[in-house]
C-alpha cells in the first residue's frame, strides 16, 4: 500500500477542523481516527503517526490537552527533554530557606506536562478546542485599557 506524508500545516488543520466538531476528544486513539479520515478526504493516502500527531496537538495554540499520567517508582533521567512533545524541561526549584534552592521537578516549555523528580509517565490525553487567541490584539487591547486608567 502506498501512503503519503502532509505536511505539519495539513496535520494541523485537520486537527483544527476535527476539534471544532467535537466539544472534546477523550483519547490519542479517537484524535487519530477523525484527523486521518479527515487528512484522507484531501488525499487518499495520507497518514500520520501516533507521535507526530501528538507533538502537533498538544502544542497546538487551539488546544487545551489534559495530560493523565502514573507515577513511575523510580526516579528516571529525562535529559532535559519532554517525553510528550519532545521539547525542552525547565527545572521548577523552590527557594530554601537556606538561601539555595532545590529542584522540585520539571515543566515542559511548549506542553502542558510537568513531573516531580520521580517521573510523572503519560497514559492518556484529552483534547478540547480553545479559541484562538490573537495574542496580539490582545495584547494591544489591555495596553489600551492601561492607559485610559492612568
Ligand atoms: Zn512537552
Amino acid at each position: 500500500m502506498s501512503y503519503s506524508i502532509p505536511s505539519d500545516e495539513e496535520v494541523q488543520d485537520a486537527i483544527r477542523y476535527v476539534m471544532r466538531r467535537n466539544k472534546g476528544i477523550n483519547s490519542l486513539n479517537k484524535l487519530k481516527e477523525l484527523v486521518t479520515s479527515e487528512l484522507q478526504n484531501k488525499n487518499p493516502n495520507f497518514t500520520v503517526g501516533f507521535e507526530r500527531l501528538r507533538k502537533i496537538a498538544v502544542t497546538a495554540p487551539f488546544i487545551k490537552t489534559d495530560i493523565y499520567a502514573r507515577r513511575s517508582e523510580k526516579k528516571d533521567s529525562l535529559r532535559g527533554k519532554c517525553p510528550v512533545c519532545g521539547n525542552k524541561l525547565e527545572k521548577r526549584k523552590n527557594e530554601t530557606i537556606f538561601g539555595g534552592s532545590v529542584t522540585l521537578g520539571y515543566k515542559c516549555q511548549k506542553c502542558p506536562y510537568w513531573t516531580t523528580l520521580k517521573r510523572r509517565i503519560p497514559t492518556r490525553y484529552s483534547f478540547e478546542y480553545k479559541q484562538e487567541e490573537k495574542e496580539d490584539e490582545d495584547k494591544t487591547s489591555k495596553r489600551d485599557n492601561n492607559r485610559k486608567k492612568q
